[in-house]
C-alpha cells in the first residue's frame, strides 16, 4: 500500500515530535462534590477565605500589661571602652583621644522595638487528573467529603515557612481515559496511522540526483514512521497508556511566617537605622493563638504600635489565611549619647545596644595616625 501523501509529513531530518501535549479532561468529567463546587483543573494562586472567627480585641481576652524596663545607665568606663574599640577597629584612626578625654555627660534614651510574628495557614483546593497506577484512594469511612478547612493536616514547624499538598479524602475516582477512549493508544499523526512515511533521503522520489537509486528506502521512497515505530498508533500521553486516569482533589496548605517590626524612638540626634543590627534587652514576650495589644505599657507609643501592628496582620491576613500562631516581644535598647572634652574642645558620641556598639561621625581621632 502507498503511503498518503499529506503535507504534515515530518520534515527530513527532525527527530520525530511528540504529537500532542497534555490534554485536559473536559468538565464534565468532573464529580460534582459538595463544598467544592467552584473549584476547577490546575490553577492560578487562588487560597480559600478561613471561616470567620474574631478579631483578638473583639473577642474578649486580656490585653497584657507590661511594666517598663530601665537598664542601669552605662559607666564612664564602659563609654571609654567601647570608644577605644571602635577607634582601634579603624586602621586610619588614633585611640588618643578616646584615651585622654574628659567626660562632661552621659544622657541615656530608652529606646524600644516592637516585634509581632503572624504564622498563618492557607488553603487551595484544585481537581487533579494523572494516569491510574493503582494510586492509594484516601477516605476515612464512606460519607460526604470534609469541607477545605476542615480537611486533617499537621502543621509542621510553628513560624517557619512551609508547603503541603494533601488528597482530600472521598474525593478520588478512576475513569476511563477520554483522550484514547481507554485503549491507552491515540492514532499517530505523523503517519496518519499508516505505520509509514516518504523516505527522508530522496524526499519519497526513489532516487537520488543522480538518478542512482536511493539506498536509504532502496527505491521504494517510503520508510518506517519513527513516531509510532511502524505500528500507527502511539502510546496516549494523557494517561500514559493506562487507559484510566485517577481524579482527586487536591489540598495545596502554605504556612508563612509574617513580620512586623517597629523602633519606637526617643527624639535624639541618633540614626535609628543602626538599631537594626543590635539586640536589646527583652523586656516582654508572649505567644499564643491570638495576642492582645499591650496595654499600660509606660510609653503609649508602644501601645500604639502594638495595637497598629496586630490590627495590620489581621486586616492583611485574615481575610485569605487563617491565623495559626502569633508571637510579640519588646525589647528595650539603650542609647547613650556621651559628651566630652578632648585638647579644649567639646565633642560627642552615641554608644548602643547591649553590645555598646558605636556612632561617633564626629570622632576627632579620626584621619590620622599619629597625633
Ligand atoms: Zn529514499
Ligand atoms: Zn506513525
Ligand atoms: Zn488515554
Amino acid at each position: 500500500m502507498e503511503p498518503q501523501q499529506a503535507d504534515s509529513w515530518a520534515s527530513p531530518g527532525n527527530p520525530p515530535m511528540a504529537t500532542e501535549g497534555p490534554t485536559a479532561p473536559p468538565a464534565s468529567m468532573l464529580d460534582k462534590v459538595a463544598g467544592y463546587e467552584s473549584i476547577a483543573m490546575g490553577g492560578e494562586e487562588k487560597y480559600l477565605p478561613p471561616p470567620a472567627y474574631p478579631m483578638p480585641s473583639a473577642g474578649g481576652g486580656q490585653p497584657q500589661s507590661v511594666q517598663q524596663g530601665s537598664l542601669p545607665s552605662i559607666s564612664e568606663d564602659t563609654a571609654r571602652q567601647a570608644l577605644i574599640k571602635y577607634a582601634s577597629d579603624h586602621i586610619t584612626y588614633s585611640s588618643r583621644p578616646a584615651e585622654e578625654m574628659t567626660f562632661k555627660e552621659l544622657k541615656p534614651y530608652n529606646m524600644y522595638r516592637y516585634r509581632l510574628e503572624s504564622f498563618t495557614e492557607s488553603r487551595k483546593p484544585e481537581w487533579k487528573c494523572e494516569p491510574y497506577h493503582n494510586q492509594i484512594i484516601h477516605c476515612y469511612d464512606f460519607g460526604a467529603p470534609p469541607p477545605p478547612w476542615e480537611v486533617a493536616v499537621d502543621i509542621p514547624k510553628m513560624f517557619e515557612k512551609s508547603k503541603k499538598k494533601v488528597q482530600v479524602p472521598q474525593t478520588a475516582s478512576v475513569k476511563g481515559c477520554h483522550r484514547c477512549m481507554t485503549t491507552g493508544k491515540v492514532p499517530c499523526d505523523k503517519c496518519l496511522q499508516t505505520g509509514r512515511v516518504k523516505c527522508w533521503v530522496c524526499l519519497g522520489k526513489g532516487y537520488r540526483l543522480s538518478e542512482e537509486r536511493c539506498n536509504h528506502c532502496m527505491g521504494s521512497g517510503i520508510e518506517s514512521c519513527k513516531s509510532c515505530t511502524g505500528y500507527g498508533c502511539q502510546k496516549c500521553n494523557v494517561c500514559a497508556g493506562r487507559g484510566q486516569l485517577f481524579f482527586y482533589i487536591q489540598l495545596t496548605v502554605k504556612w508563612e511566617n509574617n513580620k512586623f517590626e517597629q523602633i519606637i524612638a526617643q527624639q535624639c540626634e541618633f540614626p535609628i537605622k543602626h538599631l537594626s543590627k543590635v539586640n536589646g534587652q527583652q523586656l516582654f514576650s508572649d505567644q499564643q493563638v491570638q495576642v492582645y495589644p499591650i496595654m499600660n505599657f509606660p510609653d503609649p507609643k508602644v501601645q500604639q504600635v502594638s495595637q497598629q501592628g496586630i490590627q495590620e496582620h489581621w486586616t492583611q491576613f485574615g481575610k485569605t489565611s487563617r491565623i495559626i500562631q502569633q508571637r510579640h516581644t519588646i525589647e528595650l535598647i539603650p542609647v547613650t549619647e556621651v559628651h566630652f572634652n578632648w585638647k579644649r574642645k567639646d565633642h560627642s558620641y552615641f554608644v548602643y545596644g547591649i553590645e555598646n556598639k558605636v556612632h561617633a561621625p564626629e570622632y576627632p581621632g579620626k584621619n590620622c595616625t599619629i597625633m
